[in-house]
């Protein structure tokens, strides 16, 4: 007998157009169960766009994205079993920390006890127990960016996506964030899509990389490999590799 086996993403022949303008021109992509892929390329080149359609909130003009062994092409954002962070924190201001973490279990019935488990669960792997009671206005933006995160954890989806989350950073807080988003992968080990277009970011955080450049996938590697052995011009130049 044998069984098929379903990736946690996968992507085929995507494309994307606004109008008559051809935004993705046909991309290709996977993620294994657990694994940490990066999608980097200069600013323009479709990472936002990809990612938003993996997340339902642009529309595919053709191809399909299987999210494990369901195609989502016509599933609805809230129906998807993904997290998203983004640049902007987008926390309610008004919330505490608390709320903000448990914001929308409310409505899907999780009981109270059941709640405060998950944001006591989160709080301590992102070491924010101490913010719980504060409003976003009262917290630094790595701080911020931390309750972000807790936020996209305590609903413990099937994929995370990231889109630049540490950009609006000081270059400091950017590096430190950088290993505590590693750390929690490690520990929690959920598929993760991670949108920069910061190569350092990449190699650091992923496990393959696709270097995307005007709507298409240039290159999609290992992160050692794409270094060391770049497919073009355009990826050796981008990732800075040597000549
Ligand atoms: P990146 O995230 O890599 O910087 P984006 O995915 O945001 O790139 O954008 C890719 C291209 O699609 C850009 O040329 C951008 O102007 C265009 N674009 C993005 N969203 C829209 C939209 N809603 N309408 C028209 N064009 C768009
Ligand atoms: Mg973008």
């Amino acid at each position: 007998m044998t069984s098929r086996t379903f990736s946690a993403l996968t992507i085929r022949n995507v494309h994307k157009s606004f109008g008559a303008v051809g935004v993705l021109k046909g991309i290709d992509l996977e993620a294994q169960p657990g694994e940490f892929i990066a999608l980097v390329g200069p600013s323009g080149c479709g990472k936002s766009t990809l990612l938003a359609m993996i997340a339902g909130l642009e529309s595919i003009s053709s191809g399909e994205i299987w999210i494990g062994d369901r195609l989502v092409n016509s599933v609805p954002p809230k129906d998807r079993d993904i997290a998203m962070v983004f640049q902007s924190y987008a926390l309610y201001p008004t919330m505490t920390v608390r709320e903000n973490i448990t914001f929308g279990m409310e409505s899907r019935g999780v009981p109270k006890a059941e709640q405060a488990d998950a944001v006591k669960r989160v709080a301590a792997l992102l070491q924010i127990e101490p913010l719980l009671n504060r409003k976003p206005g009262q917290l630094s933006g790595g701080q911020r960016q931390r309750v972000a995160m807790g936020r996209a954890l305590v609903r413990d989806p099937k994929l995370f996506l990231f889109d630049e989350p540490l950009s609006n950073l000081d270059a400091k807080l950017r590096v430190d964030m950088r290993t505590e988003i590693k750390k929690l992968h490690n520990r929690v080990g959920k598929t993760t899509v991670y949108v920069t277009h910061d190569q350092v970011e990449a190699m650091t955080l992923a496990s393959r990389i696709a270097v995307m450049h005007q709507g298409s996938v240039q290159q999609f590697d290992a992160a050692q490999t794409i270094y060391s052995r770049p497919a073009n011009m355009f990826v050796a130049g981008f990732m800075g590799s040597p000549a």
